[in-house]
């Protein structure tokens, strides 16, 4: 692989933020059953369209200081966060696998989890709109794009879907209250399709690694005491299946070296 110049990088950036912008849509429109693809950009608040000079990603929200044109009202700082985010993950996707079929496969995925992990943030579920759809699509560019086989693409999504049905089974008999949602158990079977059993283990960990971590620092923040906080569980798997993608075998390699020698 040829390292791309830090022109093609900044390019990628630009394309990343494009797309971060439809992203914010997404996360808007989802989860409140609106279309995605139409109407055009409005303000939430006074309803006026956006024309296409005020939607320049991130630039837009800097020119006019995080308030809307027509009313000021405040914007949310999620919109330049996600078009910022996203242009780093297209940085961070060309770097990894160069410009091929295969890093785009890995962008679609990247940016599927950003919507998933906005949602789940904002209104603390995982749409079936986003999970099930996407289980068919990523097990498909998995075999056709990632070279995988049927049978390693299907224990993927079995794995990841039966280990947190497995979970949310037993909590369910201990406390007879409803731990997991399930949301997680088929946004995991759709990481699944894409990475396999591998990624499935390593997101899991990694996912409750980071999810238990911030969830500490919320409490010691915040003096809970109640062990039955909940924490939205979509952005940590997203993040495990995301350092998995682009840093896992790296980061395999450190551990068990670290471990076994
Ligand atoms: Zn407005």
């Amino acid at each position: 692989m040829t390292i791309p110049m830090p022109a093609a990088l900044a390019l990628c950036f630009v394309f990343g933020a494009c797309i971060g912008s439809f992203l914010n849509v997404c996360i808007y429109r989802i989860p409140r059953n609106l279309s995605i693809v139409s109407p055009g950009s409005a303000c939430p608040a006074c309803k006026k369209r956006l024309p296409y000079y005020t939607n320049i990603p991130v630039i837009s929200f800097l020119v006019l200081r995080g308030r809307c044109r027509f009313c000021g009202c405040p914007v949310s700082l999620q919109y330049p966060l996600v078009e910022c985010l996203t242009g780093i993950v297209a940085v961070i996707t060309c770097l990894a696998f160069g410009l091929t079929l295969e890093a785009l496969v890995w962008f679609a995925f990247a940016a599927t989890l950003i919507v998933v992990s906005g949602i789940d943030l904002a209104f603390w579920i995982i749409p079936d709109r986003i999970s099930l759809p996407g289980i068919a699509v990523f097990g498909f560019l998995a075999w056709a794009v990632l070279d995988r086989s049927p049978a390693a693409i299907g224990l993927g999504i079995l794995a990841g879907g039966g280990i947190l049905y497995a979970v949310a089974l037993v909590y369910y008999l201990i406390r007879r209250t409803d731990g997991m949602g399930g949301g997680d158990i088929k946004l995991l079977a759709m990481i699944g399709a894409a990475t396999g059993v591998p990624g499935v283990v390593f997101t899991l960990f990694a996912g409750s690694v980071l999810g238990t971590g911030v969830g500490i620092a919320q409490m010691i923040r915040r003096r809970h005491t109640d062990r039955q906080m909940q924490i939205p569980f979509g952005p940590y798997l997203s993040a495990g299946a995301l350092i998995y993608v682009f840093y896992g075998g790296p980061l395999i390699d450190w551990y068990f070296f670290r471990a076994f020698s």
